[in-house]
C-alpha cells in the first residue's frame, strides 16, 4: 500500500502544531500525518444517552444500580482538608439543579483540570449524600466546549473525546487544542487516505469506505455513520487475522505426506459392541466427522470439544483403533503423568479382548522401561502409546506415526504441536479440550481447526446439584457426608492451598486433614493428595481412593483434570472464592461420572443469598463486577451445569486480555475488535477471508494485492504464521 507523501509528512506541518507540540506526539507513537488520523476518540456522548441531575435522582429512587452520564457547569471546586485526608470537590449545576463530583486521591492532577464556569460531561455511579446531595465518586470526565454543547443540544450532534496520553498533555495539548487539530486534520486529508480492503469486500460486505469511515470515527456525522465506521475497522482487523489463520490452515492441508485411513475389519464395530453403554447421539456424530477426515488424503486437524465427563476419551480411542486397523501408530498425550496412567490402564481395560500392544511413556519411569517402551515404539511393536505431551514431542522416534491425540488442549500451548510435524510426519491430530469457548474464540485460537463439539451429556447423568454455604454449615455439611457415605458414597474436601502460609487465612490441606480424620470422621477413612506428593504417591492416592480404600479424600487442586472416580458424588470446595470460575467446573466435574445424585457444595465467606447477584450482571457497573466477582462466579456455579455458558461468563468477568492461549495463538492484538462480543464482525470477515484464500492461494490477483501487501507491511512479524506469497 501507497501512503501518499503529503500524509506521510510530520504531524509538525499541521495547523495549530509546532515542532514542540509534534516531539509530543511523537513520544507516544503519532510521527506521520497518517499516524494521527488513525488515532481515535476513545469516547462518544451522544444526546440520547445523556440524563439530567433530576432523571438521576429518579432512576435511584427506582433502584437503579449502574453508569449515568450527565452534563454541568462548574460552579465552584474546594479542597476540603478531612482529618487527615483531602478531599476535591467539584460542585455542578444543570438545568434541573445541582450536584456535586469527589475526588480523595490524585487530588493534584483533577484540580487543575476543573475551572468555574466550563461544561463537563461525567459518566459514573450516582449516588445520594447523607445531605441528600446528588454525588459522584471519581467519575469520568470530559471537556465540552460552549459551541460544541450549543450544537450537541440543538442538533444532536454527537461529541468525541479523545483520551489524551500524559505526555501529551503535558506538552500543553488539552481536550480544546486536540480537537482543532484533529478537525483540521481530518478535514484536509481523510480523503486521501488509502483504501486498504478490496473493493469486491467493501462491496459484498456493505463496508464504509475508509475515507467515510476515518471522517465518521473522529466527527461522527450522526450514529449510524458511527457505527458504519466502527463496524468497518472491526471487520477489516478480523479480516486481516482470519486471512492469517486461513493461511495457515491451507498450508498444513497442503502437506501430503497424510494418509487416507478406512476401517478395514470388524475392529470398530467390536468394541462398541464390547462396551457396556451406548455413545450417545454428539458422540456418534463427532466420530463421523472424524472418520470422513481419516478417510481423506489431506491430514485431520480436529479439534473435538466437550465439557468435562461427556466422554471424549472413547471418541478419541476409536479413531485410535481404525489408525491401527491400518497398520499405524496412535499416540494419546495427557497433560500429567497421573492423567497418563489412568488413560493406560483404562484404555488397557478396555482393549483387553483385543490384540492391540498399548505402551505407556512417562518421564518417572526408570531407565529400563523407559527404553523398552522407546524400542517399543520405535519398531512398531507398540500400537498405541501413551504418555505425557512433553515426553512424546521430544525424545520419541516412531515407525509409523498415523494419529496424535491430544488431551485437555487446554493445558498446552497451541504451538507446540508443531514440534511433531517437524520431525517430518505429518499424523492426523485430535486435540481435546475439555475448557469449553465462546464460538468466536475457538475461530480464532483454534482458527486453523476443523472443530467437533460434543454437547450432550452421556444419559446415565443426573446434574451435579451445587449449593453455596457458609463455613459455619460445616458441621452440617459434614453430618450429610457421614450419612451419604453409608449409602455408598466417597467424597472429595477440596483446600486451596497445600502449606500453611502465615499471611493467608486459607486452610491448609494438612493441617485440616489431622483434623477430619481425627475429630470430625474418626469412624471413616480419610486419605490426603496435595501437590508436594511425587506422582507415585498421588497415584497410589488415587487408585486407592478408586478402590474404596477411603470414603473422603482431602486434597488440594491435584484432582482437576480428567480423573475418573465413579463413586465419588460428594465434592466440597472450601473458600470457592478463591477459584476462578472454569477451575471451580473442573473441580464439580469430578463427581457426577455415574447415575446417583451428585453434590457440590461451595464454602463462601461471604453470606450469599441467591438473588443478591444475578448471573446476569450486565447492568453492573465494571468496578462492581470487580468488587462482586467471587459472589458473581459462585451464583453461576449454582444457576448453570453447562461449561459452555460457565465459560461465556468467566469471560466477560475477565476480559479477553487473559484469556489463555489467545496470547499464545500469536495472533496480532485487537485494536478495534472484541473478540467475545463482535461476533457478527468476525463470522463474516472469516467467511471473507476464507473465500479469498480459497480462491486465490498466493494472493496474486490484482484485487487481491492489497491484502498481501498490508499483510507484509503490518503483519510482517507474523508472516511466519501465514507463509503467503
Ligand atoms: P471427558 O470428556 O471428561 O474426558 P471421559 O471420556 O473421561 O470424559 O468419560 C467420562 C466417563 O463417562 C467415563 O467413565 C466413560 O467411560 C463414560 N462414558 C463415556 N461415554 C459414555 C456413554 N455414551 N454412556 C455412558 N457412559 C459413558
Ligand atoms: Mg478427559
Amino acid at each position: 500500500m501507497e501512503i501518499p507523501d503529503e500524509l506521510n509528512k510530520s504531524v509538525q506541518f499541521l495547523k495549530y502544531v509546532g515542532p514542540q507540540r509534534a516531539k509530543a506526539f511523537e513520544t507516544v507513537g503519532l510521527k506521520t500525518i497518517y499516524d494521527l488520523l488513525f488515532f481515535f476518540p476513545s469516547r462518544y456522548l451522544d444526546r440520547s444517552s445523556v440524563l439530567s441531575s433530576s432523571k438521576v435522582i429518579k432512576y435511584l429512587i427506582d433502584g437503579y444500580e449502574g453508569e449515568v452520564t450527565i452534563i454541568g457547569k462548574v460552579v465552584e471546586t474546594e479542597l476540603i482538608q478531612r482529618a487527615k485526608k483531602q478531599v476535591f470537590k467539584v460542585t455542578m449545576k444543570d438545568s434541573a439543579g445541582f450536584f456535586e463530583c469527589v475526588w480523595f486521591q490524585g487530588i493534584k492532577f483533577f484540580k487543575d483540570r476543573f475551572k468555574e464556569n466550563q461544561l463537563y460531561a461525567l459518566s459514573a455511579k450516582p449516588a445520594i449524600t447523607r445531605y441528600g446531595h446528588l454525588q459522584f465518586v471519581h467519575p469520568d470526565f470530559d471537556f465540552i466546549d460552549d459551541s460544541e454543547n450549543l450544537e450537541f443540544r440543538n442538533t444532536g450532534k454527537i461529541i468525541s473525546f479523545y483520551r489524551i496520553p500524559k505526555d501529551v498533555r503535558s506538552a500543553n495539548l488539552g481536550d480544546l487544542s486536540l480537537r482543532k487539530i484533529m478537525e483540521q486534520a481530518v478535514a484536509e486529508n481523510a480523503d486521501k487516505i488509502p483504501e486498504t480492503l478490496p473493493d469486491s469486500i467493501i462491496k459484498s460486505y456493505s463496508l464504509l469506505g475508509i475515507n467515510h469511515s476515518v471522517l465518521n470515527l473522529h466527527f461522527p456525522e450522526n450514529k449510524t455513520l458511527l457505527e458504519s465506521a466502527q463496524r468497518r475497522f472491526k471487520f477489516e482487523e478480523f479480516f486481516f487475522q482470519q486471512v492469517l489463520i486461513a493461511g495457515r490452515k491451507l498450508n498444513r492441508s497442503k502437506k501430503i505426506n497424510g494418509s487416507s485411513k478406512i476401517i478395514k475389519t470388524s475392529i470398530v464395530k467390536n468394541f462398541l459392541d464390547s462396551l457396556p453403554f451406548q455413545l450417545t447421539e454428539s458422540q456418534l456424530s463427532v466420530l463421523s466427522d472424524i472418520r470422513k477426515d481419516m478417510e481423506n488424503d489431506s491430514p485431520m486437524n480436529r479439534l473435538i470439544q466437550g465439557d468435562v465427563g461427556s466422554g471424549k476419551t472413547i471418541v478419541a480411542l476409536i479413531a485410535m483403533l481404525i489408525c491401527v486397523d491400518n497398520g499405524f501408530q496412535a499416540v494419546l498425550m495427557a497433560p500429567t503423568e497421573i492423567l497418563a496412567d489412568q488413560h493406560f490402564k483404562n484404555i488397557c481395560k478396555l482393549l483387553y479382548e483385543f490384540n492391540i500392544k498399548v505402551s505407556l511413556l512417562l518421564g518417572s519411569q526408570n531407565m529400563r522401561e523407559k527404553k523398552s517402551a522407546l524400542g517399543k515404539i520405535k519398531s512398531g511393536s507398540a500400537q498405541i502409546i501413551i504418555g505425557t505431551h512433553a515426553l512424546i514431542q521430544e525424545s520419541v522416534s516412531f515407525s509409523k506415526l498415523g494419529l496424535v491425540v491430544i488431551d485437555e488442549q487446554h493445558r498446552f500451548g497451541v504451538f507446540q504441536r508443531k514440534t511433531l510435524t517437524e520431525k517430518g510426519i505429518s499424523p492426523d491430530v485430535i486435540v481435546m479440550s475439555a475448557t469449553p469457548i465462546p464460538r468466536t474464540l475457538t475461530m480464532t485460537i483454534y482458527g486453523d481447526l476443523d472443530v467437533s463439539v460434543i454437547d450432550q451429556m452421556p444419559l446415565n447423568r443426573l446434574p451435579v446439584k451445587t449449593i453455596v454455604r457458609k463455613e459455619d454449615k460445616l458441621p452440617d455439611i459434614y453430618k450429610f457426608i457421614s450419612e451419604k457415605t453409608s449409602e455408598g458414597y466417597q467424597s472429595f474436601i477440596v483446600y486451596p492451598l497445600v502449606e500453611e502460609s502465615e499471611k493467608s487465612d486459607l486452610k491448609d490441606a494438612e493441617t485440616y486433614f489431622g483434623k477430619l480424620k481425627n475429630e470430625v470422621f474418626p469412624d471413616l477413612r480419610v486419605g490426603l493428595i496435595h501437590g508436594k506428593l511425587s506422582w507415585q504417591e498421588k497415584e497410589q492416592v488415587m487408585i486407592d481412593f478408586a478402590s474404596k480404600k477411603y470414603d473422603i479424600l482431602v486434597s488440594t487442586v491435584v484432582i482437576e483434570v480428567g480423573i475418573d472416580i465413579p463413586d465419588a458424588n460428594i465434592i466440597v470446595i472450601n473458600d470457592a472464592y478463591r477459584f476462578g470460575l472454569s477451575q471451580l467446573h473442573q473441580l464439580r466435574g469430578r463427581v457426577g461420572r455415574s447415575g446417583k445424585q451428585a453434590y457440590c457444595i461451595l464454602i463462601s465467606k461471604q453470606n450469599i443469598t441467591n438473588n443478591n447477584f444475578d448471573y446476569n450482571f450486565e447492568y453492573l457497573s465494571k468496578s462492581e463486577i470487580e468488587k462482586h466477582k467471587s459472589l458473581i462466579r459462585l451464583n453461576a456455579m449454582v444457576s448453570y451445569n453447562d461449561g459452555f455458558k460457565l465459560a461465556e461468563i468467566d469471560l466477560k468477568l475477565r476480559g479477553p486480555g487473559d484469556i489463555f492461549g489467545l496470547q499464545q495463538s500469536g495472533l496480532p492484538d485487537l485494536k478495534y475488535g472484541n473478540i467475545i462480543t463482535d461476533t457478527e464482525e468476525l463470522n463474516l470477515a472469516r467467511e471473507a477471508a476464507f473465500n479469498i484464500v480459497a480462491e486465490d492461494n498466493t494472493l496474486t490477483k490484482d484485487e487481491n494485492k492489497i491484502i498481501k501487501s498490508i499483510i507484509k507491511e503490518k503483519y510482517s512479524n507474523k508472516i511466519q504464521f501465514a507463509k503467503i506469497g
